[in-house]
């Protein structure tokens, strides 16, 4: 039933990734041509062109299976491009790899502890490609019969008669599902298929059926005077799940359901046993084969010296995903020790690492990026606005500069106006502080803050 399971997480995820424009949705790529060389403005990305090229080359070996339990450390200024980097890689990996990105101080949680939620972000990073035979009957529909439930009598459940040339075929159905095959206006003549082992039904290639019926109809559908004939194809179905989804459909105490909410908690490690112990016989039997992943971990320094011990010992295990880390610190304590370290990670960790580097940007990369940005907000601004907001980015940094873009859409929205002026940046500019000026704020004004430390040097000392 892998491939029941398999589905119904496919099902999950549909549902759950919802597309919103974040900090980093203009990233599609790391933009490099065949010979792995990064184009200067490709796929939302722009410059940064030594870091994008090591990453080309780390990701290349990543697609060939090569570097499973090594890690990459990202290390740069802030700002510079270490997270979009990242998110570029995993755009480029494509949906069949799993990645999977945490920051550092998510592992904190005082619902599991430290190395729990290590462990899980390790194993949503793996992933198990798991192959399946099915069977697909496509068929044209001779005749279709719905006996809708009679509302009113809360009865959850319908009939589906379904007659091709060759078969007739009985569901019983979910009332989702009713109204799902009434609103796809399927009747006779339809060309549809329907899989046996997941019961997914689709019209010309697009499928409709929904999660929440798979239960309902999975054991109670009946399949009679199926003769075997050109109706029935043999098809191999390949699913791509995450350790951690298994383990989640596994665990009694949370069921599948728990993927919606992500509201998991601890797995047992005699659940996870088990299914590596499975993975292990599917893999054997050639039913499945492993999908080392990458798991980014943003932030490492907020990582402490366990969660560094942790991460040696989980990289030497023979399903380790490849791990990329990112950090802005430069020499700093390693959390939970006295000890400074370059980046505040230990030197047997960081001997490991593959590092990658990146450097500010130029002001031609920085209005580029701001350019794509206004492309991606869906907003217009004058050619003086954009060499505004570019020198304010040059000044300040680079996401102060992004946040005035939405900000001074607003505003020039709210005057009617439909491109953004070099006023509408004055204006932004004035009302949100960047951060150099916020610390120069305080500084003049400490003495009126509570819980103030800044000793006054015009009092006489005491
Ligand atoms: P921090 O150290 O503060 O976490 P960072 O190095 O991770 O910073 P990002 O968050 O990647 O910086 O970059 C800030 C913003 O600039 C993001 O919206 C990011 O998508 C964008 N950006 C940075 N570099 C590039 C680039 N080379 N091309 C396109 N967009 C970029």
């Amino acid at each position: 039933m892998a491939a029941a399971a398999a589905a119904k997480v496919q099902e999950v995820r549909d549902v759950t990734r919802i597309e919103r424009i974040g900090a980093h949705s203009h990233i599609r790529g790391l933009g490099l041509d065949d010979a792995l060389e990064p184009r200067n403005v490709s796929q939302g990305m722009v410059g940064q062109l030594g870091a994008r090229r090591a990453a080309g080359v780390v990701l290349e070996m990543i697609k060939e299976g090569k570097i499973a339990g090594r890690a990459v450390l990202i290390g740069g200024q802030p700002g510079t491009g270490k997270t979009a980097i990242a998110m570029g890689m995993a755009q480029a990996l494509g949906t069949d790899t799993p990645f999977y990105g945490i920051a550092g101080s998510e592992v904190f949680s005082l619902e599991m502890s430290k190395t729990e939620a290590l462990t899980q972000a390790f194993r949503k990073s793996i992933g198990v490609r798991i192959k399946e035979e099915s069977e697909i009957i496509e068929g044209e529909v001779v005749e279709m019969q719905i006996d809708r439930p009679a509302t009113g009598t809360g009865q959850k459940v319908g009939k589906l008669t379904l007659k091709t040339t060759e078969m007739e075929t009985i569901y019983d159905l979910g009332a989702k599902m009713i109204e799902s095959l009434t609103k796809e206006k399927v009747q006779a003549g339809d060309v549809i298929t329907i899989d046996k082992a997941s019961g997914k039904i689709s019209k010309l290639g697009r499928s409709f059926t929904r999660a929440k019926d798979y239960d309902a109809m999975g054991p109670q559908t009946k399949f009679v005077q199926c003769p075997e004939g050109e109706l029935q194809k043999r098809k191999e179905v390949v699913h791509t799940v995450t350790l951690h989804e298994i383990d989640v459909i596994n665990s009694r105490q949370q069921g599948f359901l728990a993927l919606f909410s992500g509201d998991t908690g601890e797995i047992k490690s005699e659940v996870r046993e088990q299914i590596n112990q499975k993975v292990a016989e599917w893999r054997e039997e050639g039913k499945a084969e492993i999908v080392p992943g990458v798991l980014f971990i943003d932030e490492v320094h907020m990582l402490d010296i366990e969660c560094f011990s942790y991460l040696n010992r989980a990289l030497e295990h023979d399903m380790a995903p490849v791990l990329i880390m990112a950090t802005n610190r430069g020499i700093t304590k390693i959390r939970g020790t006295s000890y400074t370290s370059p980046h505040g990670i230990p030197i047997d960790l960081l001997d490991r690492l593959l590092i990658i580097s990146t450097s500010p940007y130029t002001e031609r990369d920085t209005k580029q990026i701001l350019s794509i940005r206004c492309e991606e907000e869906d907003v217009e601004m004058s050619d003086d606005a954009m060499l505004a907001l570019m020198k304010i980015g040059m000044e300040t940094s680079l996401r102060y500069a992004i946040q005035l873009i939405t900000c001074a859409s607003l505003v020039c929205r709210k005057r009617k106006g439909t491109k953004v002026s070099v006023d509408d940046i004055k204006r932004v500019y004035s009302l949100f502080l960047d951060e150099t000026r916020s610390s120069q704020y305080l500084k003049e004004y400490h003495q009126e803050f509570m819980f103030n430390e800044i000793k006054d040097e015009s009092k006489p000392m005491e």
